[in-house]
């Protein structure tokens, strides 16, 4: 039996810090993936996300619901399930089951994205939405009002380690206005190519949650230094 996860979280991040960080786990080291999540967590991460790929959406295959379910054993953290696959409404119930916290989707695989937002909250989940680099802003807009999340791409999905895309700085800010025009506490995330140096740019446009790959699971003194590092980034800044 699994532990009953947390289906909802508070929409603040961390009082210690400013913005939530969300360790892309796809970029850990699976042989020892407890340990892996245990280090997040005890540096700081606020979520773990899940980059969850099918080989058709995006060129690459990485997880699906069983790792969910084993990262749901591992850690209490909220899961925040990234599904850059075809036909996600096949899979919602089953990674909900999985034990995800959070669910986004691509605004590019919903023919209907405010009926799969509605799914995705009818199993209890809260709901994201989420464009590719090249799909304007304005496909949000029907489904924005009723998103709990909204993901803001800054690489094109499919690998980790990409170079971040500084274009999508506009972008972010375009979001977090209309975000503001709704009164909307929506979380305005960020994926790809956040570092040190992009997630001051990305939180100054708007954004306040941050996933992480490369720069926290790769960094030289290990994944709990990288974490505290993009925490620090702010500071000194204005
Ligand atoms: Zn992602």
């Amino acid at each position: 039996m699994l532990p009953t996860p947390p289906r909802r979280w508070f929409f603040q991040p961390n009082p210690m810090n400013k913005f939530i960080l969300a360790p892309s786990i796809i970029a850990s080291d699976f042989t020892h993936l407890a340990d892996e999540i245990a280090a997040c967590e005890s540096a700081g991460a606020d979520w773990i996300h899940l980059d969850v790929m099918d080989g058709h959406f995006v060129p690459t295959i990485t997880v699906g619901p069983l790792f969910v379910e084993a990262c749901r054993r591992a850690t209490k953290l909220p899961l925040d399930v990234h599904l850059m696959i075809e036909n996600p409404e096949k899979h919602l119930e089953a990674f909900a089951k999985a034990g995800a916290n959070n669910i986004t989707v691509h605004v590019e695989t919903c023919p209907d994205l405010v009926r799969t937002v509605e799914k995705i909250k009818s199993y209890g989940c809260t709901a994201g939405i989420t464009l590719r680099p090249a799909t304007p802003a304005s496909a949000l807009d029907l489904a924005l009002p009723l998103a709990d999340l909204v993901l803001v791409m800054s690489v094109n999905p499919g690998y980790s380690g990409q170079v971040f895309m500084p274009e999508m700085i506009g972008k972010v800010e375009e979001v977090r206005n209309k975000l503001n025009a709704l009164r909307s506490n929506a979380h305005l995330e960020v994926d790809g190519g956040i570092s040190v140096d992009t997630l001051p740019l990305m939180y100054k446009a708007g954004a306040d949650a941050f996933v992480t790959g490369n720069a926290a699971f790769k960094h030289p003194q290990g994944v709990g230094e990288g974490i505290k590092a993009l925490q620090m980034s702010l500071r000194g800044r204005s």
